[in-house]
Parts: structure tokens; sequence; C-alpha cells
């Protein structure tokens, strides 16, 4: 995975989180100094991480959970949100006929880079000729034309010739057929004047509708001033970064080409042809916190009831107002609420719920549906009184047999019974908390 230990560190916060017994000011800010040392050792730059986490301090203090979502729950999605935004707005790449200039220094990536983007476009209905405008590096051209062979893209190249605008000009004239097109082009060690030169050049003869920079993430939070550099010197479109794969600095070169104002477009991770990524900050975020979409996830979270609303069906069935329907709806949320835990490991619920559990329950609704179809308003508001010629009428009239019937208010019964040896529990942890508060000095 990309930034395994940074993703390491924040799902530990996020676990620790979900562990905690209350969300209060002294676990926000344990919380706080974690999040800032693993940002740290990603290399982000430290101003930045200082305005994320006071950012985060700030807001998980003051802001008020929405409603249906539980302080625990908010407190992550602030943290969730916090670090999208220090990986800035994203770009995409666009999917349609072009011509695109990569730019960056040796060894960066350029080259393998060009390959990676053939195949994208490929994948997308798009084809795509490579041409070697890397005049500097004898082996440059075999290494795209073999690219090219590879992805089976049209390619364009003239050994030895040292004038890379010519070479530009004539390979946009033979490759014109194909609609999209990819100029590789040479680096230097350092942003020279003579590189500058080259590269402006190169670009009034092909006059690109993008300019990629590339940019190896292994040299952490300087990416940023490269990035500035190239993008004051020669006017780039946008940045793809490299090596993310093998790179603990990577949170580093991401969040300071973001703060530079040049759009990352993708990421390279991998030596692979196909490892090559769109960059979503959201979706990346996510991912690095192992959790999927956090906003549906939030959704979810809603829908399956507030602890307001557990609580209340809990008073319900002790008041023996507990029907026929709420356990329904009890059973759905529960079925809802598995492939959530699967999602997220740090929700705060007590019994883990597994995938048999699930299709079990599932399997069970879907029968004890047909039943309660079947059943009157008052039989349903009033379980009790469903007995003898009752549960024969019902069960014809679901085509099912009596022992269904009867299976469903035994579950029912017991469903009842659970929930009050809940609320009991309920009950007595708060008793026993109140006692302790007193019994402290
Ligand atoms: P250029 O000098 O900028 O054209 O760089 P190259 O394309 O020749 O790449 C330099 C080295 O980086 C090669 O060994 C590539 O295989 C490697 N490389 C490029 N992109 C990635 C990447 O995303 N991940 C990894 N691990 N290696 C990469
Ligand atoms: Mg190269």
């Amino acid at each position: 995975m990309v930034l395994e230990n940074l993703g390491n560190s924040l799902r530990d916060v996020l676990k620790k989180i979900g562990m905690a017994r209350e969300i209060n000011a002294e676990l926000i800010k344990e919380v706080v100094r974690d999040i800032q040392r693993a940002l740290l050792q990603a290399d982000v730059n430290v101003k930045l991480v200082l305005n994320l986490t006071r950012a985060v301090e700030t807001r998980a203090l003051q802001e008020k959970p929405p409603e249906g979502v539980s302080p625990r729950e908010h407190v992550i999605k602030i943290i969730y949100e916090e670090l999208v935004k220090i990986l800035g707005s994203a770009k995409n790449i666009q999917l349609k006929p072009q011509t695109i200039m990569m730019v960056g220094l040796y060894g960066q990536g350029k080259t393998t880079t060009c390959g990676k983007l053939a195949k994208y476009f490929q994948k997308h209905g798009l084809n795509v000729a490579l041409i070697a405008g890397d005049v500097h590096r004898p082996a440059a051209y075999d290494q795209l034309q073999q690219l090219a062979k590879n992805t089976n893209a049209g390619f364009y190249g003239v050994r030895g010739e040292t004038k890379a605008p010519k070479i530009v000009r004539e390979g946009l004239m033979q490759m014109k057929d194909y609609q999209v097109k990819i100029i590789d082009t040479s680096g230097r060690h350092a942003l020279e004047s003579d590189l500058i030169e080259e590269i402006k050049r190169v670009a009034a003869v092909a006059n690109p509708d993008e300019i990629f920079l590339v940019i190896d993430a292994t040299i952490g939070q300087q990416a940023g001033p490269q990035a500035k550099a190239f993008h004051e010197a020669v006017g780039i479109t946008g940045v793809i970064v490299t090596k993310l794969d093998g790179s603990a600095k990577g949170g580093g070169a991401l969040s300071a080409v973001a703060e530079t104002q040049a759009p990352i477009v993708c990421i390279g991770v991998g030596e692979h042809i196909d490892d090559l990524e769109d960059f979503e900050p959201t979706r990346f975020i996510s991912r690095l916190l192992g959790m999927g979409d956090l906003q549906t996830l939030l959704e979810k979270i809603k829908e399956t009831g507030s602890e307001e609303e557990m609580e209340e069906q809990a008073k319900k069935m002790i008041a023996g107002k507990f029907t026929l329907k709420d356990m329904y709806e009890q059973m759905e949320s529960l079925t809802k609420i598995g492939p959530l835990q699967k999602v997220v490991s740090f929700l705060p619920f007590a019994g883990k719920i597994d995938d048999k559990q699930i299709e079990e329950t599932q399997a069970r609704l879907k029968k004890f549906r047909v039943i309660m179809d079947s059943m009157t308003d008052e039989e349903l508001e009033n379980p009790n009184i469903i007995k003898g010629t009752r549960i024969s009428r019902i069960a014809r009239g679901a085509g099912v047999e009596t022992k269904d019937v009867r299976e469903l208010l035994r579950y029912y019964e017991m469903s009842k019974k659970a929930a009050k040896g809940i609320m009991s529990d309920r009950k007595m942890r708060k008793q026993l908390e109140k006692q302790m508060k007193n019994f402290t000095p």
C-alpha cells in the first residue's frame, strides 16, 4: 500500500478515538499529538502540520456534531476533512485528443510515466503515440520505443539526433493521426538554464495542451520548491508524483506540491505499466485511513439510527410497546451495521457481527417480511394475540408452515428479552459510573 507507515499511524489514531471511553479535550490533545508525529514522519512540512492540527483541535472542541452523528464520528470526520484539505484540489486527466509534454529532472520517472499514460488513455479508448524528445540520454530512445512496443502505441524518434525541437516538430507531423501525443523530454540534475531553454523551445514547437511535471516522491517536501521553480520557469499545467509506493516521505511530497497550487493529476505507485492512479484527495485520504468513502459511511451510520433512537427503542420494549414492526426494523439495522463493521474496525459497537450472522439475519428477514404481510395491523401492534387459528391463517396467507410463524413469534420474544437486558446493563453501568464519581475524592 502507498504510504504504509503514515496509513498505519493514522489508523491507530482512529482506533484510539473508537476505543476511548469519552471524547474530551484530553483525548483530542493526545490525538492531535499523534497526528503531528505521523505527519512529520511522512516529511510533511512543520508549518502545514501545525496548521492542520490546530484546525483539528479547534474544530473538535468547538463544533457541535450534526444530528445523528456521534462525537466520536464527528472527530473522525474533522480529521478526515483537514487531511483532505492539505492535499489541495484535484485535476483529472482530460480524456480527449491532446498533446502532452512531460518535463522533469533526471530519474524522476518521466519516460516510465509516458508509457503508463499511453496505457491509461488506451484503456479509455484513445489511441496514443509516444515521441522521443530526450536527446541527452541515448538509452532514452530505446526505453521509450520499448514502452511503445509493449503498449502498441505509435512511436517516433530519431536515434542520434541532438535537436529536440526538430524531432518534436517532425514527430507531431508523422503522428498526427493519433488522438493523444505524448512527448518525452530530457532532464538534468537540476533545473539549469539550458534545460529551461530546451523545454521552452520544445514547447514553442509542440504547443502542448498540457505540460506535466514528473516528480519523484522520495525527495519529500523538496518537491514543493521544485514544482514552484518549474512552474515559474516553464508554466506547468499539472504534476505527476511518482514512486509513492516506495517512499516514506510521500506525504511531504504530495502536501508540498499541493501547497504550490500546482494540481496533482495522478500518481505513480510502482514500476509496472499499470501502476498509475488518478489522484483524488478525498479518495486518497479515505484509503489511507482504511475506510470507504467517509461521506457514505456517515450517511449509513445515520440510517442505522443514532444512539438516542436505539435508547428510545429500548424504552419502548420495556414499556411493552415493542411491536413486531420494531423488531423488524431492529433486525434490518443489524444487517446494515454488519457490513459497516467490516469497513471500519474502529466503530464503537460492543459485539462484532460476523458474515454468517448477517446472512442468516437477512434470510430470516425475508421470510419474516412475507409472514408479517399476512398479519393484520392489530396483530402487528400486539403480537400477544397471535395464537391458534390466527397462526394457521397467517401461515396459509404467507404460504409458509405454522412452525415458521411460531419461529417468528419466538424470535420476537427473544428480542424483547434481549432488549431488556441491554437496557438494564446500560442502567447498571450509569449507576456504577455515578458511584465511582462520588467515590473519588
Ligand atoms: P526519467 O529519467 O525521468 O525518464 O525516469 P525513468 O522513467 O527512466 O525512471 C527512473 C526509474 O524510476 C526507473 O527505474 C523506473 O522504473 C522507476 N520508476 C518510475 N516511476 C516509478 C514508480 O511510480 N514507482 C517505482 N517504484 N519506481 C518508478
Ligand atoms: Mg527518461
